[in-house]
């Protein structure tokens, strides 16, 4: 199995087909750029954009990367965020005139704090520079701004029960760290995969109520649009 102790001990092999000796296999790393976009209303472009759909080896690459702390692949997933940024900058461009007086925020959606012990860092952290580098150069000012946070679960809230309290709760789990720092700007918000889009659908939210605005959502994956359940 993927995840057995003895590969702590193993030669590395492609995070997507097991093929040996390599980070990723040059046909495992043509799947990690087929560019999707999803319906997302609450953002003001309407659209999530993600670099390949979430299935077979990419969803193997990214569960590698993500949760089995494969961080050589920090580098790849960067790259193909970056190569999502001609496609975002012709997107979001028509939204950006006047040019904004703040610059364009790359915010992650946030982790909770078991999956942040778990992992010890913020895993999007690469990702998002990357992203951010390749809009500058497509002259954009943009920043990474890790603005979101997760609130935990209360225990007290779910004993409140009730339909009404927990769509309340999970409306409430992301919020804004320092609203201080986002009233003003444009910001994408950027996850590792979309599945439901609930997320970011509540990343927008939070931001909204700050006087941000939401302009895409990004991800490295995304479910297709009419596969979210599947
Ligand atoms: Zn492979």
């Amino acid at each position: 199995m993927a995840d057995s102790a003895l590969d702590l001990v193993a030669p590395r092999a492609c995070a997507g087909c097991d093929r040996p000796d390599l980070l990723l296999c040059p046909s495992c790393r043509s799947l990690l750029f087929r560019p999707l976009s999803r319906p997302a209303p609450a953002y003001a472009t309407g659209l999530a954009l993600a670099c390949a759909p979430y299935r077979g080896a990419v969803r193997r690459i990214i569960l590698s990367w993500k949760d089995h702390d494969n961080r050589p692949l920090d580098r790849p997933l960067g790259q193909v965020m970056a190569d999502l940024a001609p496609a975002l900058s012709r997107l979001i461009d028509p939204l950006l005139r006047p040019k904004p007086a703040r610059a364009i925020l790359v915010v992650p959606a946030p982790s909770s704090l078991a999956s942040l012990r778990r992992r010890g860092r913020v895993h999007l952290q690469p990702i998002l520079l990357s992203l951010a580098q390749a809009l500058q150069r497509h002259g954009l000012a943009a920043q990474v701004e890790s603005a979101l946070i997760m609130n935990s679960v209360r225990t007290k809230s779910v004993q409140a029960g009730g339909r009404r309290n927990r769509s309340h709760r999970l409306a409430g789990r992301i919020a804004v760290a320092d609203p201080s720092r986002l009233a003003g700007h444009p910001v994408l918000v950027v996850d590792d995969i979309i599945t439901t889009g609930s997320t970011i659908r509540q990343c927008a939210r939070a931001l909204e109520t700050v006087g941000a605005l939401p302009l895409a959502a990004l991800a490295l994956a995304a479910v297709p649009p009419g596969h979210e359940d599947r």
